[in-house]
């Protein structure tokens, strides 16, 4: 098995592989055919929405297996959302973790999109 087809096995096995395949479900507020946007269950702010890959990627220290303009689609998705979410004129944040030191929990890649309050700098 390839690395790319162990790590897409691997991120198909987390929960938001369960939500990609309808197996549990989401409060969904964009979709498209490679990627859906969800609210998070444990919001940090007004907005806290997660946009995933449906393909399988466990995250950006995967990135260079996978492929770019996935990761662009992301980026454009999340915009989608802040548009969507009334956050453009106020301002909004995408934030990835990766790994352990940054508190990734979950090994599917996913963005969050933050927004609705003021949002400090530096992170925690
Ligand atoms: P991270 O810590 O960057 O890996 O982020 C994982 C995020 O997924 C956390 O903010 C969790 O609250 C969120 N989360 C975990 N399970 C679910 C779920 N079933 N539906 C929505 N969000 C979830």
């Amino acid at each position: 098995m390839s690395d790319a087809s162990r790590d897409a096995e691997r991120s198909s096995d987390t929960v938001f592989g369960a939500i990609v395949r309808g197996e549990i479900p989401a409060d969904i507020v964009y979709e498209d055919e490679r990627c859906l946007a969800f609210r998070d269950l444990n919001p940090q702010a007004p907005t806290h929405v997660l946009v995933i890959p449906r393909a399988g990627i466990s995250g950006l220290q995967e990135a260079d297996q996978a492929d770019p303009s996935l990761l662009g689609h992301l980026m454009q998705a999340a915009q989608i959302v802040a548009r969507q979410e009334g956050l453009e004129d106020d301002g909004w944040r995408v934030v990835v973790n990766v790994g352990e030191d940054a508190g990734q929990t979950v090994a599917h890649l996913h963005l969050h999109v933050l927004g609705g309050r003021k949002l400090s700098w530096p992170p925690g």
